[in-house]
C-alpha cells in the first residue's frame, strides 16, 4: 500500500511519512499541488493525505482534480476544523479530514479505517437498480447510471449502496454511519446529509431531482426505486 503525502512543511511530511512507514506503508512525498498530481498520475497511489494549504495548486483543487478521475481515498489536513471548512472538504469530495495540529496516531486510525477492506461487503447492494437505470459494482467501487460511471468517494459508494441494499428500508442517520461507514467513525450524524447532498447533485436529473433518495422527515433516508 502507498500512501502519497502532499505537504509544503517538510517537518510535518517527514512525520507523517515516518509514522506510515512503521504502520508499514510505502510513502511518497510531494511538496506543492502539481507535483501531487503529476506523482498521482504515475500510478499506484492507494490513499492521498492532503493539505489544504499548498503552493501553486491548493489542496481543494488538488482534491478535485483527483476526483475527475480516481475514488482514491483522501484525508485532508486542515488548519482550521470550523464546520465550513469541514463541509468544503468534503463537498470536494475528500473521505475524511484532520485538523491540525493533529496527533500522528488518530491520522493513523484514519488511514486504516479507509483501506480497510470492506467487512460489510455483505451489507453491500450490488447489480442493478431503479429498472436497470443504475448499477452498484463494489468489486470496482463504481456507481453507473445508464451505464456511465458516476465519479463518487468510496464514502459516498458506501452509503448508496447500503442505502439501496434495502430499497424499502427507512435509514437513520446513525444507521447509515454504523452500517456503511463502521463503528469507528466519528464524525457527526449530520454529516451524513453532507454525503447524501453530494449524491443527490450527482445523480439527479428531471424527475429524479432526489438523485434516488428520499428523505423520511424526522428519521433519515431510504433508496427510492422508483423507474
Ligand atoms: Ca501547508
Amino acid at each position: 500500500m502507498k500512501i502519497l503525502i502532499v505537504e509544503d512543511e517538510a517537518a510535518i511530511a517527514e512525520v507523517v511519512s515516518a509514522y506510515a512507514k512503521r504502520e508499514g506503508y510505502e510513502t511518497v512525498t510531494a511538496s506543492d499541488g502539481l507535483k501531487a498530481l503529476e506523482i498521482f498520475e504515475e500510478g499506484d497511489i492507494d490513499l492521498i493525505i492532503l493539505d489544504l494549504m499548498l503552493p501553486k495548486l491548493n489542496g481543494e483543487e488538488v482534491c478535485r482534480r483527483v476526483r475527475e478521475k480516481s475514488n482514491v481515498p483522501i484525508i485532508m489536513l486542515t488548519a482550521r476544523s470550523s464546520e465550513s471548512d469541514v463541509v468544503l472538504g468534503l463537498d470536494t469530495g475528500a473521505n475524511d479530514y484532520v485538523s491540525k495540529p493533529f496527533s500522528p496516531r488518530v491520522l493513523m486510525a484514519r488511514i486504516r479505517a479507509q483501506l480497510r477492506p470492506k467487512e460489510t461487503r455483505d451489507n453491500m447492494a450490488s447489480g442493478s437498480f431503479a429498472g436497470g437505470r443504475i448499477e452498484i459494482d463494489p468489486e470496482r467501487v463504481e456507481l453507473r447510471k445508464d451505464g456511465v460511471n458516476i465519479p463518487v468517494t468510496r464514502n459516498e459508494f458506501l452509503i448508496f449502496s447500503t442505502l439501496a441494499s434495502k430499497p424499502v428500508r427507512t435509514w437513520s442517520r446513525e444507521e447509515i454511519i454504523r452500517a456503511a461507514l463502521g463503528d469507528d467513525y466519528d464524525g457527526f450524524d449530520r454529516t451524513i446529509d453532507t454525503y447524501i447532498k453530494t449524491l443527490r447533485k450527482k445523480l439527479s436529473e428531471p424527475g429524479h431531482e432526489n438523485g434516488w433518495i428520499k428523505t423520511v422527515y424526522g428519521f433519515g433516508y431510504r433508496f427510492d426505486d422508483e423507474n
